[in-house]
């Protein structure tokens, strides 16, 4: 079954308010196993609003509307609705009454103009707001079963808990769709599509698709089937492209990437530190976002100076001023004397240059350095990194991050296209 969401408001339009309602509804759906086939948004314009939801009811048979039933003169949804189906507005006593004793119980006179929130178009019915003036309202049109509901999110969300959810539960029947999302780090978007090859073909299901945020390639899957298959369906899928991405998959849904560290330094019982330059403690920060971080988080070094690095963290002053700051030598003395002085089995250290000054032929702006010490071994790890300051800084983190995941789990970081082993 398919299903269409119609948001109405000139300050939805007008970029003024975000449209969380429609993602809400969206995932109500989804939830139901109605696929929602699309969104639209459109101004507290009569016309378009009917337009909108004739269109609607010719192509799915639900359609969920939310907006533009307050007491107000640009609230137009009841009238615009009543158009579409042809029929005039007439008086609904149950709703007059709800309306009137939500103002009593304030000890406020009812204005006028909430009369009109008790009306709704011959043949429809309205739907009970425990939150609010404005009651919902369900009508049919052609063989389509519409919903309307207030734009305040407070007031839909508990309409659509108590009413609507529990009528789309019946509707619905025995498709489900069900849906995870995998994330990986360290490859861009092309790769992991050739890497995915045919399971991202667009007619497949369950479909994979891939999406970007914040240096993350997450992978959706989404199984629409009968209720008895669906989830065996996604469990293949799922296995199936975890063994397409390889290692550089680091989690699933709710999983970020530190917690994946975390987890597997508890895993393993290891713990780690840190000696971060040009990413001022960013790496620290990440690591101790997670919860339960201080079972193997023992802490770490800010060491942003020549100065700093030598006399905090130990590394020789003739190696920095042999190699400079940001080189292999450098980056493999911070990481060794922060695990020799912290005791931890493991420490990562980041070194680089995040711009937008301090670049040089040899070294460019995003040129970052992130040694591995674990336990007697250190390897050292040249990122080319691109965008902004910031950009840099937290994809320097997260690199680093992930290496150290990959060298905990002994896997071949030869694999590794994003950083170079020096
Ligand atoms: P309305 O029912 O159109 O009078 O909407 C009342 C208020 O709810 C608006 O002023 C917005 O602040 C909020 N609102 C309306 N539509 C949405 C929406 N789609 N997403 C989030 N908030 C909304
Ligand atoms: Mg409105």
């Amino acid at each position: 079954m398919q299903g269409a969401i119609i948001s109405i408001g000139d300050e939805l339009t007008l970029g003024q308010t975000v449209d969380t309602n429609s993602a809400y509804l969206s995932q109500q759906l989804v939830k139901r196993g109605i696929f929602p086939r699309y969104h639209v948004t459109v101004p507290d314009d009569r016309g378009q609003i009917a337009r909108a939801i004739t269109h609607a009811a010719q192509t799915v048979p639900v359609v969920l509307v939310t907006g533009g039933l307050g007491p107000t003169e640009d609230d137009l949804t009841r009238e615009a609705l009543a158009d579409a189906m042809g029929v005039d507005l007439i008086l609904d006593e149950a709703s007059l009454q709800h309306i009137s004793s939500f103002f009593a119980r304030r000890n406020r006179p009812m204005p006028e103009r909430n009369r009109t929130q008790a009306m709704h178009p011959r043949g429809a019915e309205a739907i009970p707001n425990s939150n609010g003036t404005a009651p919902g309202i369900k009508a049919k049109l052609h063989d389509t079963t519409i919903y309307v509901t207030p734009g305040v999110p407070r007031e839909l969300y508990v309409m659509f808990e108590k009413t609507i959810g529990p009528e789309l539960d019946k509707l619905a029947g025995e498709r489900a769709i069900l849906t995870t999302t995998l994330h990986t780090f360290g490859q861009g978007e092309s790769d992991l599509a050739a890497r995915l090859g045919h399971l991202m073909q667009r007619n497949r299901n369950p479909t994979v698709g891939t999406t970007v945020s914040n240096g993350y390639v997450s992978v959706r899957i989404r199984s629409d089937f009968p209720r008895k298959l669906a989830e065996n369906e996604l469990n293949q899928a799922v296995h199936a492209v975890k063994s397409a991405l390889g290692a550089i998959c680091f989690g699933r849904d709710d999983q970020t990437l530190p917690g994946a560290v975390v987890g597997l330094l508890v895993e393993k019982k290891l713990t780690m530190a840190t000696a971060e330059s040009c990413t001022g403690g960013l790496l620290g920060a990440m690591v101790t976002d997670v919860p339960g971080s201080s079972v193997v988080y023992v802490g770490g070094w800010v060491t942003y100076s020549n100065q700093m690095k030598a006399s905090q963290l130990g590394v020789p002053p003739e190696v920095i001023e042999a190699h400079g700051a940001v080189s292999v030598e450098t980056a493999r003395a911070m990481a060794v004397s922060a695990r020799e002085r912290s005791g931890a089995d493991a420490a990562v250290s980041i070194t680089g240059i995040a711009g937008p000054d301090g670049g040089t032929a040899e070294k460019p702006v995003g040129t970052v350095y992130v040694g591995l010490a674990l336990r007697d071994r250190a390897r050292v790890f040249l990122l080319r990194l691109g965008g902004d300051r910031e950009t840099i800084r937290d994809r320097a983190a997260k690199s680093a991050l992930q290496l150290l995941r990959l060298l905990l789990m002994g896997e071949k970081t030869t694999g590794v296209t994003w950083a170079e082993e020096q």
